[in-house]
């Protein structure tokens, strides 16, 4: 067992070169861009030299409904990714960009934790290459353009009370969740109501992330909804002409960034969408790119597999053609400690029958994996210090008896070598077992179809109840054409309901639909389940207090 932070083992490991992670992944030195040492984005054009290589296995890891403080998705992810190399094979992790705001948070970051993690750890929990920075221009530049044609006489006759589209930084700052500008008299722009999202909820980041091609981007940005004219016109990013001088501002941002784990797997850490308003989950860019060179492939959804494996599914495999080989659910002991009834605050006292209890809501996950999506899946166990031998035991067992495989794993601890039980069954899972991807609904139903689809197949709900609002604008968004679209749903992760206290596996239960938005330029619909926060605050005790740089510029204190 470790007693070192994760930056502290981060900092212990001596990393390689880039150019030697390319090397062995196969990628020419000439498709590079060097950010550093150890940091490198990959040219577009990368993908198109191997485009006749057939395309590697991709490895969904997903989890069962969290805790706070998260299952280990990342965690399982990277030390996967690590086992699959230690096993001689060909290995890529696709993963997500972390988000500033977070860093300085809450404690608990998104390059992974212990022995497995993608480094250099401050780096990419930090600025990185810059994409998020690229992004929140790309959105403020928009954001400034609307503004400023109002001013200069609003040819288009928007209405600056129904303008969508706010701007954006990568911070948690509640400050600006509703602000006032353009004050100050005629020549400082025109007074309205006016806000902030985080970065990462900028619909700009769904489309850097859903975009197969920089054609494509450009084409997203154009089609984003900002606003309505005075007579209820949708407004766009192309009326404004935004969206060619938007696109430019991504053009490094949209290349997939190359970096390492502990154990030199190369990873692409690439992207990172909000999972409520957005689909959460890495770029398509990266995905497909690690496809083309390694033979397997891991990547990961944000929040418990009712909201990330099903956006990663029917949205993400949807709209860039890729298909998963088989899926890795995480549990650990003690979330379904929680989900057997135990309060928050014991979770760390070990409690055999309440984790027995708890497997329902497991049992649910899996069987919307293999049952409604028609994936091979197995169970990760992610082995914390805490839990007990019986504790695994009995989910070994009760699994087990179910014709459930569930696999142990221990790469928090041990990095690669405690990953290997679940790279062998992941192996034999591609090997053996028949993939076919099914989706929970299909494009051509409408709005609400869509949703009860969800609700009843994936959450196991009883029927969704739509406010007169969300109503009113199913109908106006069909009528729009937008009603093909797929749908997102933004609703809590701590619940297959709509109620984070709802625990384990509910039924009977009604989905609250509060509103639908579009997000016309990303591609779906936003179904509203209640209030989402699209910026978050910082706590009574952010983490930015412990975060320090020595006089070397080593960093301390990030986790
Ligand atoms: P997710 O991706 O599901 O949100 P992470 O992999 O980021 O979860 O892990 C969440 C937090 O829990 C991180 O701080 C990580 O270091 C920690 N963690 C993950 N797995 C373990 C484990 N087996 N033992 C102890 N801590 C862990
Ligand atoms: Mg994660």
């Amino acid at each position: 067992m470790t007693h070192k932070t994760d930056i502290e083992i981060a900092q212990e490991v001596q990393l390689k070169p880039i150019e030697e992670i390319a090397k062995q992944a196969g990628i020419d030195r000439e498709d590079l861009e060097m950010y550093g040492n150890h940091k490198a984005k990959i040219d577009y054009q990368a993908m198109d030299k191997l485009k006749e290589r057939e395309d590697g296995k991709l490895i969904l890891v997903t989890a069962i409904t969290p805790t706070p403080a998260g299952e280990g998705k990342t965690t399982t992810s990277v030390g996967l990714g690590d086992a699959l190399h230690r096993l001689g094979e060909n290995t890529m992790i696709a993963i997500r960009e972390p988000s500033l705001g977070p860093v300085f948070g809450i404690k608990g970051g998104a390059a992974g934790g212990g022995y497995a993690q993608v480094v250099p750890m401050e780096d990419i929990n930090l600025h990185f290459t810059g994409d998020f920075h690229a992004i929140g221009a790309a959105n403020n530049l928009l954001a400034a353009m609307i503004d400023n044609h109002i001013h200069h006489g609003n040819e288009l006759n928007i209405d600056s009370r129904k303008i969508t589209w706010k701007r954006a930084v990568d911070m948690n700052d509640r400050q600006l969740r509703f602000i006032v500008d353009g004050l100050h008299g005629k020549v400082n722009g025109v007074p309205r109501e006016d806000g902030f999202d985080i970065t990462v909820a900028s619909e700009v980041m769904a489309i850097l992330c859903l975009s197969n091609s920089m054609v494509e981007l450009k084409d997203k940005l154009k089609n984003i909804i900002v606003g309505y004219t005075y007579d209820d016109k949708p407004v766009t990013a192309g009326d404004i002409k935004a969206h060619g001088a938007m696109a430019a501002l991504l053009k490094d941002a949209l290349k997939p960034n190359l970096v390492q784990t502990l154990e030199h797997t190369p990873a692409l850490v690439h992207g990172g969408p909000f999972a409520n308003i957005a689909h959460g989950c890495n770029s398509v860019m990266a995905t497909k790119m690690a496809l083309k060179y390694a033979d397997y492939v891991v990547t990961e959804a944000g929040f418990g597999a009712d909201l990330g494996a099903e956006k990663f599914f029917d949205i993400k495999c949807r709209v860039s053609g890729v298909r998963p080989s088989a899926v890795v659910l995480v549990a650990t002991v003690r979330a379904l400690k929680m989900h057997g009834g135990v309060a928050k605050t014991e979770l760390n006292d070990e409690n055999v029958a309440a984790v027995e209890a708890g497997l329902p809501n497991l049992m649910k996950h899996l069987e919307n994996i293999q049952n409604v999506y028609g994936m091979p899946a197995v169970v990760a166990i992610n082995k914390f210090p805490t839990d007990t031998a019986e504790e695994l035991q009995v989910i070994e067992e009760k699994c087990r008896a179910l014709g459930v495989t569930v696999v142990l794993s221990d790469v928090w601890a041990n990095g690669g070598a405690g990953g290997e039980a679940l790279a062998k069954e992941v192996i034999r899972l591609t090997k053996e077992e028949h993939a076919e991807l099914h989706y929970a609904y299909e494009l051509e139903d409408t709005i609400t179809q869509k949703i009860e689809k969800l609700v009843k197949k994936v959450y196991g709900g009883k029927g969704i109840e739509l406010s007169r609002g969300a109503e009113r604008e199913i109908q106006r968004l069909e009528a729009l054409g937008f009603g093909r679209l797929p749908i997102c749903v933004a609703k809590t992760q701590y619940s297959f309901s709509d109620d984070a206290t709802q625990l384990g596996r509910p039924t009977d239960f009604t989905i609250h639909i509060r509103n639908v938005r579009i997000s016309a330029g990303a591609g779906f619909i936003v179904v509203l389940t209640g209030e989402i926060m699209t910026m978050p605050g910082l706590p009574k005790r952010p983490q930015a207090e412990q975060i320090n740089v020595d006089e070397n510029g080593k960093i301390s204190g990030l986790f």
